[in-house]
């Protein structure tokens, strides 16, 4: 077993990989190849690393339960905000037909187009932008996904979203509540999750 098969292991044993198709895409994208050199012995534990712009590639455990979350469909088209290292849209780009991210800061755009080209995925659009926007050209999304913390959930992003899409989201400061919305009647249905800490969303 590689370092790589031993952390699946360890998230399917943990409960944050359930689905097949989840497994595959963490086996097919490791999480080394989005880190920088210097930490890449650190890329198969379960916590966050620095990746550079005051961002942080998340923790394994919680990029494997938010895509779950998210219930992806390969019809699917994904709103990201928060493109970091670019991990966690490769990962769900493998479940969905097309992910568009946004992050704010240009050099990590720039790095995480370098890491997804790497490893030959293709359906993934970043731009360089304010996420709290959202991405209106490409509206409306089967789901969004934040990777930032953010006071509010934005109702840009409620208005982008399919009625019966989800919306996945860190609320709070200085740590947060992951928040699962489903959009139904026009309308946000929210549930509280998990604690869990992301770095802010800029604004
Ligand atoms: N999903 C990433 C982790 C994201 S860390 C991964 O898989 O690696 C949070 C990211 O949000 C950082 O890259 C940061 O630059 C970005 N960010 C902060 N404020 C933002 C804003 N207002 N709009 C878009 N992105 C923002």
């Amino acid at each position: 077993m590689d370092e790589n098969e031993r952390l699946v292991a360890y998230l399917k044993a943990n409960g944050s990989i359930r689905r097949k198709d989840v497994e595959r895409a963490f086996l097919d994208l490791p999480r080394h190849l989005f880190v920088p050199k210097d930490l890449q012995k650190e890329a198969y534990e379960d916590h966050p690393l620095p990746i550079g712009w005051g961002a942080t590639i998340s923790q394994p455990s919680i990029v494997a339960s938010m895509t779950e979350l998210l219930e992806p469909k390969k019809t699917d088209v994904i709103l990201e905000v928060g493109t970091g290292s670019g991990w966690q849209a490769g990962i769900i780009s493998r479940l969905v037909k097309q992910v568009y991210s946004i992050d704010i800061v240009p050099q990590l755009v720039e790095q995480a187009k370098e890491n997804l080209k790497k490893t030959g995925i293709r359906n993934v659009e970043i731009k360089v932008g304010q996420g709290s926007n959202g991405w209106p050209e490409k509206a409306p999304f089967g789901g969004i996904i934040v990777t930032a913390a953010v006071p509010v959930i934005f109702e840009t992003w409620v208005e982008q979203l399919k009625e019966g899409g989800r919306l996945l989201a860190p609320v709070g400061w200085p740590m947060q509540t992951m928040i699962l919305g489903i959009k139904r009647g026009g309308k946000l249905e929210k549930k509280e999750l998990y604690g869990c800490m992301f770095v802010p969303l800029q604004t």
